[in-house]
């Protein structure tokens, strides 16, 4: 870390903001093997609460690669820095006032530890899309799984390079049993029960 840099204490802080804004920040953070559905569900999340008139911002892995993360690759010492970075900047947007809802397969369970770290207690939901492998892989939304098996990439989750499960995930769903909207029922009921959205 850089020497000689001092945090600035700002007067309008998370507190402030999310006063203005009347809703609480917080971060759902998806997780899960490629084609689990967590960019589905997290897009069908993000127009749900949007309705509700919560404010939002969704990250998700591909769209990020394309800018903040596009000099990382896939190694291990990559994807550290990739969930880093994405962690940060889902904190700045909490701190923003905004519910965050962050897709990212982020298969090493001590990335997210660091990022549930980051969050005051009770602000960080780890939502585990426990969608089968052989059912993610007959999807294959985007082909990769096809690529992974004939070797074309290499390190590819689920295939030849490891998932690590959550262990107490907030939430789990497998999309393999649950339509898109009864998966957003449920989070929106998580969400109400916990306090953090009101309506
Ligand atoms: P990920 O972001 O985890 O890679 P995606 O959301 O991109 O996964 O892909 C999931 C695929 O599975 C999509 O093509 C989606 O239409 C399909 N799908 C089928 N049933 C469901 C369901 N119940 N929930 C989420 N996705 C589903």
């Amino acid at each position: 870390m850089a020497e000689n840099i001092v945090w600035h204490h700002h007067k309008i802080g998370r507190a402030e903001r999310s006063l203005n804004k009347q809703q609480r920040p917080c971060l759902l953070w998806f997780t899960g093997l490629s084609g689990s559905g967590k960019s589905t569900i997290a897009n069908a999340l993000d127009v749900a609460l949007h309705q509700r008139g919560y404010h939002t911002f969704l990250l998700d892995g591909d769209n990020v690669r394309h800018g903040l993360c596009r000099d990382l690759g896939f190694s291990d010492a990559d994807r550290v820095e990739n969930i880093r970075r994405i962690g940060e900047v889902s904190k700045l947007f909490a701190d923003a006032g905004l519910i965050v809802l962050s897709a990212f397969i982020s298969p090493f369970r001590s990335d997210r530890r660091m990022v549930r770290n980051l969050f005051p207690a009770g602000e960080f939901i780890e939502v585990f899309m426990d969608t089968p492998l052989t059912v993610c892989e007959a999807r294959d939304p985007k082909g990769l799984y096809e690529k992974a098996r004939s070797g074309e990439i290499k390190d590819f989750t689920g295939i030849d390079s490891p998932y690590e499960a959550p262990e107490r995930p907030e939430v789990r769903l497998d999309t393999s049993e649950c339509s898109v909207d009864d998966c957003v029922d449920q989070l929106v009921d998580y969400l109400l029960q916990q306090g953090l959205i009101s309506k």
